[in-house]
């Protein structure tokens, strides 16, 4: 299996970096995930790994071979592309076989091949028919196949359940998932849904503009964004951000929110935020890292909000909540049973609170 690793890579249309000195090192058999807003350079970095976009600068190695310059069909990849080519005089039998046809592979292994990627993908029963019989997102599981039946070292593959409908798409991943795991390939997958990127990545490389932002494992890059931007963009909902003032007041620190009222700073915080004393910061909060008390006059130490909106969505209550001059999202506990308009009392749990420049939105000490 391959290592995949990209040096300084540079692609420049005319004015446009679509993508900006990245460096970037997939391990093998590691299911990396690009990230990020339509045109940030997911899908040119992807095609620059494949061979199909003449790089500016830079270099790329698959294991130990430097490829920068060699032609895409020497590269020893397999790709799925959003457009994802299948060719329509051929059965959805042949399309899937095309790749084992190439590599010369015995007839009987053919099949086994293409019978077992056919299954995963659910389409089995479609072997006999030419792909303008199947619909769109069948097609798209047509080149999905066509790549796993490979079992390659390295798999690219830019937005591959796409065209899926939303059930079909997560049951795709998490098979998907499993399926590449047991192979092995060392897999680069480009997607900017973050549901996806967060379920299925070993790693994902948060992009913006040309650049990676945040390198991370799904769960870290979540609780320990880099910044404003990866915070708001990685989870359902956003993660909150609210201004604050560090202020100093017996003996520690405190950060207050104009309205609401202010909250301890954690000794674990105090020493990186001893430099913004008197200063605004952003302070970055989850939804589900906010505790909700009913009781809001006996509720102490706590931020004092009131209930804008209450949207029941089964396994929780998602709250929008007033607080000061802004408004967050907060996630509860249906039987809280919390209504419009009350006032309430809260709480953030201080080991998921980020702290954040008020000027550069990064996040302080990171
Ligand atoms: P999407 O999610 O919409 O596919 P992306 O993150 O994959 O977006 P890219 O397709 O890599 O983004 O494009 C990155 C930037 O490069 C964009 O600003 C895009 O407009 C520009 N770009 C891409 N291909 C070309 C091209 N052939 N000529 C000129 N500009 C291009």
């Amino acid at each position: 299996m391959s290592e995949i690793r990209l040096e300084r890579i540079h692609k420049i249309y005319k004015e446009t970096r679509a993508v900006d000195d990245v460096s970037l090192t997939v391990s093998e058999g590691e299911f990396m995930i690009l990230l990020g807003p339509s045109g940030c350079g997911k899908t040119t970095l992807l095609r620059s790994i494949a061979g199909l976009e003449e790089i500016d600068a830079g270099r790329v190695w698959i294991g130990d071979r430097n490829v920068t310059d060699v032609p895409p069909r020497n590269r020893k990849i397999a790709m799925v592309f959003q457009s994802y080519a299948v060719f329509p005089h051929m059965t959805v039998f042949e399309n899937i076989a095309f790749g084992l046809r190439m590599q010369k592979m015995e007839k009987g292994a053919v099949t086994k091949r293409v019978e077992s990627a056919a299954e995963l993908l659910h389409i089995e029963n479609l072997l006999q028919r030419h792909p303008s019989q199947v619909s769109g997102g069948q097609r798209q599981r047509i080149a999905v196949a066509r790549a796993i039946a490979m079992e390659p070292e390295v798999l690219l593959m830019d937005e591959p359940l796409s065209n899926l409908d939303a059930l079909l798409r997560i049951e795709m991943r998490a098979e998907l998932k499993r399926l590449l795991s047991e192979i092995g390939s060392t897999t680069v997958y480009v997607t900017h849904d973050q549901v996806e990127a967060m379920s299925m990545g070993d790693r994902i490389a948060v992009m913006r503009t040309g650049k990676i932002l945040q390198l991370g494992k799904p769960l870290d890059i979540y609780r320990t964004p880099v910044d404003k931007f990866v915070g708001g963009f990685i989870g359902n909902p956003p993660m909150n951000f609210v201004s604050a003032t560090v202020d100093r007041s017996d003996g520690g620190l405190r950060a207050g929110i104009e309205g609401a009222g202010s909250l301890a700073i954690h000794a674990d915080d105090a020493e990186k935020l001893a430099g913004h004393v008197g200063k605004p910061v952003t302070l970055g909060i989850r939804a589900e890292n906010v505790d909700v008390s009913r009781d809001a006059e006996n509720s102490g130490d706590m931020l004092k909000g009131s209930v804008l909106v209450v949207e029941p969505l089964g396994s929780h209550d998602l709250l929008t909540v007033r607080l000061g001059n802004e408004q967050i999202k907060v996630a509860t506990r249906p039987d809280l049973a919390v209504r419009m308009d009350e006032e309430v009392g809260l709480r953030f749990e201080h080991d998921y609170i980020s702290w954040l420049d008020a000027d550069s939105e990064r996040t302080i000490g990171m």
